[in-house]
């Protein structure tokens, strides 16, 4: 999977984007930014021979097919309040809903992630998330505050809240039904509920932790049906599905705390995954909330700064990181040696900065000389 010994192809920058390009022949890198689909950037980065009309061509017809696609996966699970995502959420407990295809199959996908990791990964986290001020509508330009816990500025919320969150009947995506038939596909809302003060809150679903990754999982599975296999396509910063470099592609992954780059990684046909505490949070009292929350306790995760993986899909890999982030060390390693195969995963410790990885030391390098490797 990583090869050190090869050809460097391009140096990008992994959470925070920074690409330096070096080209050979006619062949040059070109990257062809989108944005707007799931409220960030999309980076397509390609390799070709663009003085060449055909080549050129076949990029664009490609990077097209992407967009339309992203746009598809965008209107399916997004934060439109016509998405699949949205309409589920507003339905009433035990609603039958059609939904497409996309958000279909995708649900498939989290139930097998949320079923590995033992619920670590836990798409039903919506109303928690939503608690603690990180879902989309916290993001847009014209909230307001709606929901009787929306507080002036981000701090811890009332207990009772997160006590009433975590109400099995709220948290159980095992309950979310999924069927299909020749009319189309379908997702049935639990009927569990919870009444919070004469208002009743429902299963909500939140695909931030796997959306992005299945969006590059399905670029690149276009990129590549279409031949632009000098390519990677990147969904916001901390997803990542590369296909060959110009011959690999490194990857540098930013430090959690601001001190430039903190480790390179050499890859090539692999999707690679981060998730980290330092995207988005609030600090309060000296104390950082961040917007992964830990489903066993309804709270931000701590103790672990960032987990970045290499392997499986890069759907997999968003789910997988997030999860990995609501472990403890021990168990994230467990986890890592007992339920996966083939991934490569580097962890960073929040107080100690010290970085936990499977991998082999050839396959890394630390940009960081302060920082401690513990091989797990
Ligand atoms: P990014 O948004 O950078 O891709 P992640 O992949 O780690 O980061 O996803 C974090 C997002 O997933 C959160 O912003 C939230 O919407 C959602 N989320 C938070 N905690 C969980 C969890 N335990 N399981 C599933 N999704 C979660
Ligand atoms: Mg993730």
């Amino acid at each position: 999977m990583m090869n050190l010994s090869k050809k460097i192809g391009i140096v990008f920058c992994f959470l925070f984007a920074v690409t330096l390009f070096v080209g050979c022949g006619g062949v040059s890198g070109k990257t062809f930014d989108r944005y707007g689909y799931f409220g960030t950037l999309t980076v397509f980065a390609v390799y070709a021979d663009f003085s060449d009309e055909e080549e050129a061509k076949k990029t664009e017809d490609a990077i097209a097919e992407c967009e339309a696609a992203l746009e598809e996966i965008d209107k399916a699970i997004g934060s439109a309040q016509t998405s699949d995502i949205s309409r589920f959420n507003a339905a009433a407990c035990g609603e039958t809903l059609e939904i497409s295809r996309i958000t279909y199959e995708l649900l498939g996908i989290a139930k097998d992630m949320y079923e590995l990791t033992n619920g670590a990964y836990n798409p039903a986290v919506g109303n928690l998330v939503d608690l603690w001020g990180f879902s989309p509508r916290f993001e847009s330009g014209d909230y307001t505050p709606i929901e009787p816990y929306d507080r002036e500025t981000p701090s811890q919320p009332e207990e009772k809240y997160i006590k009433a969150f975590l109400s099995p009947a709220l948290l159980d995506f095992g309950e979310v039904a999924l069927s299909e038939n020749e009319d189309g596909f379908f997702v049935t809302k639990p009927n569990g509920c919870v009444e919070i003060e004469g208002k009743i809150y429902t299963v909500n679903l939140n695909l931030g932790g796997i959306g992005k990754g299945y969006a590059a999982d399905k670029c690149a599975e276009i990129l590549s049906k279409r031949g632009v296999t000098k390519s990677y396509v990147g969904v916001g910063q901390s997803s990542l599905s590369l296909l060959e470099g110009n011959e690999y592609w490194r990857v540098t992954l930013n430090h959690p705390r601001g001190r430039g780059k903190y480790l390179t990684v050499s890859a090539a046909n692999v999707a690679a995954s981060t998730s980290g505490d330092y995207e988005r949070f609030f600090i309060e009292n000296g104390k950082r909330y961040c917007h992964i929350i830990d489903p066993k306790t309804g709270r931000p995760t701590s103790g672990t700064a960032a987990v970045s993986m290499f392997g499986m899909t890069a759907a997999e890999g968003d789910a997988l990181t997030t999860a990995l982030m609501c472990m403890s060390a021990e168990d994230a390693a467990k986890f890592i040696r007992e339920k996966t195969s083939g991934v490569k995963v580097f962890m960073l410790d929040e107080e100690t900065l010290t970085l936990r990885t499977n991998a082999d030391k050839s396959d890394y390098e630390l940009g960081d000389g302060t920082i401690t490797v513990l091989n797990i």
